[in-house]
């Protein structure tokens, strides 16, 4: 079992007098208090490296903390220890004859679910379990998946989800320091940071899907390293929607990454590789595709065969050389940068323009200029590609869509004082 530590509780008379220590005396920062009201206490978070404390002053005479001043005074009162798979850990610890006070995860603050382990079976200390939500980001609150809708003139844009995956901070973020990412990006225990996969249904003339997620072919080793969270994907997403993959009649591949064309192709129940979506053509760009079945070792672990070889031995491959217009208001335009041929996708209707940014903006953080993944094989070209679609989207108001964001579909680029942030779109 692998545990990392969370936070040490402290439970504390009162919360004003304990800070005149922790935090005037040792001079430590704190985080705003926050009133737990099912547990009746006031928390008061103070981050010391990758761990907390945790200083709890009770509310309420009958509170769990009231009653351990009354019997203990005050003093450490539980450690907790933050695990990946909490079920797997209460299992593990009740095979082996710990007595636990939670026999089954319960939710605690913050989407996570938590147990706490009798102090009898821990040497006298009170041991707090805790999965973190979602996203395994501690700080952020994750959203649920889900489908947004947009209309955009005779269009339709769909946003779907193909749940969570994890990727190294440091490869999605590039020359930024940790200490500016993991602000609003935190680290897991194995320095992940959690992305969306956000494929996108333009609805028009045709039915189209924008890159189709991670699908689900990689083995137990890949869903680990990759931190993959399918709780929700595309297969739901689509019903959703309302849509069988029977509906969709072109994917268009902004680029042929493992995270984006995973979900073109499936295994059927003989284990036969298959077009995911049966009537469809897919599209993608030649140059790319030469990338990807020519590989190197800068771009080798970006690509796997088994996402894109079935479409082309199935004939239902359409490969495109400019960036040319894919079905009535759509049309792709070539970025390079992150892969030597990637692309954008340009969508306008009835005046109206939106994007889709696939890997040029991964997430909304990735608007400010110089934050560029260090896994872009030119990030200067990346540079120099995100500022003209930035500027030109700010100038016509372009609804942006980020495919990786782990919280918003799309949304308005704007400046304000030489930063740039992004006003998330209400569907
Ligand atoms: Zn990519
Ligand atoms: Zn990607």
């Amino acid at each position: 079992m692998k545990a990392v530590l969370d936070h040490i509780g402290i439970a504390v008379k009162d919360l004003s007098a304990a800070l005149a220590f922790y935090r005037d005396a040792l001079g430590l920062e704190v985080e705003a208090p926050e009133e737990v009201t099912s547990q009746q206490v006031r928390a008061q978070f103070v981050p010391v490296g990758d761990s907390k404390l945790e200083l709890l002053e009770a509310t309420a005479p009958q509170s769990a903390i009231a009653r351990y001043l009354d019997k203990r005074g005050p003093g450490l009162h539980h450690i907790t220890l933050r695990v990946d798979d909490i079920g797997a850990a209460l299992g593990h610890l009740r095979s082996r004859g710990v007595r636990l006070i939670d026999e089954h995860p319960r939710p605690g603050a913050e989407d996570s679910t938590i147990a706490f382990i009798h102090p009898s079976s821990a040497h006298g200390v009170l041991i707090e379990l805790k999965q973190p939500g979602i996203a395994n980001q501690p700080a952020v609150r994750q959203p649920p998946p889900a489908i947004s809708r947009f209309t955009l003139g005779e269009l339709e844009l769909i946003s779907l989800s193909d749940g969570f995956l994890r990727m190294d901070g440091g490869l999605m973020f590039g020359i930024v320091p940790k200490a500016q990412w993991s602000a609003v990006s935190p680290a897991d225990d194995r320095n992940r940071v959690t992305l969306g996969m956000r494929p996108l249904i333009v609805r028009g003339a045709r039915t189209m899907i924008i890159d189709a997620g991670l699908g689900g072919k990689g083995d137990a080793a890949f869903d680990d390293t990759f931190g993959v969270d399918h709780r929700y994907d595309l297969d739901r997403a689509l019903a959703d929607a309302r849509l069988a993959p029977e509906d969709i009649d072109i994917v268009l591949a902004s680029h042929l990454h493992f995270d984006h064309a995973g979900g073109f192709t499936v295994r059927d129940p003989s284990g036969r590789l298959r077009p995911r979506f049966p009537r469809a053509q897919y599209i993608a760009r030649r140059g790319e595709w030469e990338d990807a079945t020519h590989v190197h070792s800068q771009n080798a672990a970006r690509y796997q065969p088994d996402n894109f070889q079935p479409l082309a031995e199935a004939g239902v491959l359409q490969l495109v050389d400019d960036d040319v217009t894919i079905m009535p208001g759509v049309r792709v335009k070539r970025t390079g940068g992150h892969s030597t041929h990637h692309q954008v996708v340009l969508i306008e209707s009835g005046g109206k323009s939106a994007a889709f940014a696939a890997d040029l903006i991964p997430t909304m953080s990735h608007v400010t200029e110089s934050w560029i993944p260090a896994l872009d094989l030119y990030p200067m070209d990346t540079l120099a590609a995100k500022r003209a679609f930035t500027e030109d989207a700010m100038a016509r108001e372009v609804l942006v869509f980020f495919y990786h964001d782990p919280s918003i579909a799309a949304g308005y680029i704007r400046e304000a004082g030489g930063d740039r942030r992004v006003i998330p779109a209400l569907s």
